[in-house]
């Protein structure tokens, strides 16, 4: 994957008045990460994001991921990020791209579960299942590609029905916080 991938990312930015890293390509050996930042820009959401050949591929999900498999999840596929925004926080300013805060509500890495499937063949395909090992969330995910509303980025975010299932628990309400700076919160 070349810097080409961060294009759209890099166009949307201007990186001398916002904290968000301009993106550099590194190559990570062990399983690949996936993150969930919670941003609280003109409406909350959170944007989930997997590394897959040197950038982050993203997702933002208006409800956030659940861990309930009779939730269909919104996840409306958006820019890859560079692999160093995975550990961002801060306040992106007024004015740019994207403003308001951003915490790390929860970190990991990743299992493909497609076995004979890369994961770029996957989101080409439109349907992504993935194992995650998480501090928060566990277990199997699906992605799922959808024409809703005839946008070709809407997808949903599907809780797999597997003993990492919860039916009990809003896990973002329950567990609102940052992952990486302990008490700092959004709302
Ligand atoms: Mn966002």
């Amino acid at each position: 994957m070349s810097k080409k991938g961060l294009k759209q990312y890099q166009e949307k930015r201007n990186f001398s008045k916002t904290p968000e890293p301009s993106g550099r390509i590194k190559k990570s050996d062990d399983k690949p990460l996936f993150v969930i930042q919670k941003h609280d820009s003109r409406s909350l959401h959170y944007d989930f994001r997997l590394e897959d050949e040197g950038v982050l591929k993203s997702w933002a999900i208006p409800k956030g991921p659940s861990t309930n498999p009779a939730d269909k999840q919104l996840a409306i596929q958006t820019e890859d990020h560079p692999l160093d925004y995975a550990t961002f926080e801060g306040t992106i300013p007024e004015g740019n791209y994207g403003a308001g805060s951003v915490i790390v509500w929860d970190i990991g890495t990743y299992t493909n579960l497609k076995e004979h499937k890369s994961i770029a063949q996957s989101i080409q395909d439109g349907e992504l299942t993935i194992w995650l090992e998480g501090k928060k969330l566990q277990g199997g995910y699906a992605l799922i590609k959808t024409n809703y509303l005839g946008k070709d980025t809407s997808w949903l975010l599907i809780k797999m029905n597997d003993d990492k299932a919860d039916r009990n628990h809003v896990i973002t309400e329950e567990l609102p916080d940052s992952v990486l700076s302990p008490h700092k919160e959004i709302s």
